[in-house]
């Protein structure tokens, strides 16, 4: 049976990015972007005064205050007409540009109109001023041809507005994967049921498709299949249309557990089943290769029908699998290291990773981490209540209050 870092390595290993779309500028946060951006334009267009007040030749100005003409007022948007010369000064607002002539600009606040003069008159409260004060020089933030973003970048919110900014209505991003998921199970009902006798609600498939899209790609859930082979046969070769077909329930041992040998009958090669943790062991990971050799092969996961199980296996093969998929590097959650709040006794030989609640300690000591009462792959509840998953080590060991062990940040 494979480690988790053995199948982890199988699965990177046929992994790679899909293709390369363009997609409206609404569309690109969190997309990977697929080419390097420049920008077209100087960044501020113009010297642009930073704050509203009055332009000025920093020459002019003598003792503790000046009394200057006031000769135009120039909102941002326009453009000044006049230019700044002896004695004189514009009116400007924020962002406006900056008149020739003038070579500072002073805070509206250090200023006092003279009233009743025609044309107005202002007095500035300043003894002197710098050079290039309250200006923002033409192209001191962008120059045409300035790289804004390289290919690889994950599009935040602010790269949006840079974007923009550069002009661009359209980026180049690799395209999101489509994951279909099909949650298979005689026993499934869905949610908006009351689950009848041995009956119980489908949890996977809105689970994970939340997961998918929270993972940056688009699901395709699926209607529950039943454990019959034709519409087992009829839901996967659905199911394969998609980049990345995930499924639940049926890969463990049972009689009902027909997932594996549909999927090879369906064409989908299988690379490993099973893989030595807990919870998850039943995990089944399988390609299908394209009629265009050059696309990525399509990914086939069969994981564990208890809900638990399923969250694990697709945290710790899934994503990661899917990060890849999208332009991105090969990432799953992030590790960290905490210390035990309370003793404990890991018991068996494979490796766990156990809900937990890590509350992050005050300045270099180690976040805290205390195990929740958890019933097993079953108890989704409780998972709900965890933000982290503590890993132990295969072995039967105490773990004592204080000692240091790793956790993932759910
Ligand atoms: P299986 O892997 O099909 O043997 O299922 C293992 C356990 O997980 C069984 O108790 C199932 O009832 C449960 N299970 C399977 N699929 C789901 C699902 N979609 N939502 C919640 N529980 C499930
Ligand atoms: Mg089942």
């Amino acid at each position: 049976m494979l480690s988790v870092d053995e199948a982890r390595a199988e699965i990177r290993a046929l992994v790679r990015p899909l293709a390369t779309v363009e997609v409206p500028l609404g569309e690109a946060w969190e997309q990977v972007l697929a080419g390097d951006i420049a920008s077209d334009i100087d960044s501020p267009p113009h010297d642009k005064s930073m704050v509203d007040g009055y332009a000025l030749r920093t020459a002019d100005l003598r003792g503790d205050a000046t009394e200057l003409v006031v000769i135009e007022e120039v909102l941002a948007g326009r453009v000044p007409t006049r230019t700044v010369e002896r004695g004189t000064t514009t009116r400007i607002m924020t962002g406006a540009p900056v008149p020739l002539g003038a070579d500072a600009v002073v805070m509206v606040e250090q200023s006092t109109l003279t009233p009743g003069t025609d044309p107005p008159r202002v007095t500035l409260q300043v003894p002197s001023a710098q050079i290039g004060q309250n200006i923002m020089p033409r192209g001191q933030s962008l120059r045409p041809g300035t790289l804004v973003l390289r290919a690889g970048a994950t599009i935040r919110a602010d790269d949006v507005g840079v974007l923009a900014e550069v002009g661009r209505a359209t980026v180049p991003v690799v395209r999101r994967p489509i994951v279909a998921i099909l949650s298979t199970g005689d026993e499934l009902v869905s949610g908006a049921e009351r689950p009848g006798p041995g009956q119980i609600r489908n949890s996977n498939g809105p689970m994970l498709a939340a997961l998918v899209r929270q993972a940056g790609g688009e699901p395709a859930e699926q209607p529950i299949v039943r454990d019959e082979l034709p519409a087992l046969q009829a839901a996967v070769a659905r199911g394969l249309e998609a980049d990345v077909l995930v499924l639940s329930g049926g890969v463990s041992a049972g009689v009902a557990d027909l997932v594996p040998g549909v999927l090879a009958e369906a064409g989908v090669r299988q690379v490993f089943h099973k893989v030595h943790l807990r919870p998850g062991k039943p995990l089944w990971f399988g390609v299908a290769p394209r009629a265009d050799a050059n696309l990525p092969p399509r990914l086939v996961f069969g994981l564990p029908g208890n809900p638990v199980s399923s969250l694990v296996c697709f945290e710790l093969f899934v994503r990661p699998a899917l990060s890849v998929l999208r332009g991105a590097a090969y990432q799953g959650l992030e590790a960290d290291r905490g210390a035990m709040v309370a003793e404990f006794q890991h018991r068996g030989e494979r490796p766990t990773y156990y809900p937990a609640r890590v509350a992050t300690g005050a300045r270099g000591e180690l976040p805290r981490i205390t195990l929740l009462s958890w019933q097993g792959s079953a108890d989704l509840a409780t998972l709900a209540q965890a933000n982290a998953l503590a890993h132990f080590p295969p072995g039967t060991r105490s773990y004592v209050a204080g000692e240091e062990v790793e956790f993932l940040w759910l």
